[in-house]
C-alpha cells in the first residue's frame, strides 16, 4: 500500500522542540512567537524565528536562526545612477 510507505510525521522527544505535524500549524506558531518575543522585548537583532522540516521525525519545528547578512543589500545597487532615476519615477 501506498500509505504504510509514506514517513508520516510523528512526534518525537529527541527532537527537544514542539512538534507540528504540519507548515501551517508551524507557521502560525513562528508568528505568535515572533509577536511574542517582541512584545517581551526578547527579540534579538541579527536573529530571526524560521519554520523548517525535521529529517528526525517529518514534523515541523518553530526555531530561531541567524540572519545571514547580505553585503550587497546595503546601499543601492551598482548599476543604479541619479540618471537612471526618473524612468524609476516615471514607472510609478
Ligand atoms: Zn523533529
Amino acid at each position: 500500500m501506498a500509505r504504510s510507505r509514506m514517513i508520516l510525521p510523528a512526534h518525537d522527544p529527541a527532537c527537544r522542540r514542539l512538534f507540528h505535524a504540519d507548515r501551517l500549524t508551524a507557521e502560525g506558531h513562528r508568528i505568535a512567537l515572533e509577536i511574542w518575543l517582541r512584545a517581551t522585548g526578547r527579540e534579538r537583532e541579527g536573529t530571526r524565528v524560521v519554520v523548517f522540516r525535521c529529517r528526525r521525525c517529518a514534523g515541523f519545528h518553530v526555531a530561531r536562526k541567524r540572519k545571514v547578512p547580505k553585503p550587497d543589500v546595503v546601499g543601492p545597487p551598482a548599476g543604479l545612477s541619479e540618471a537612471d532615476e526618473p524612468n524609476l519615477i516615471m514607472g510609478l
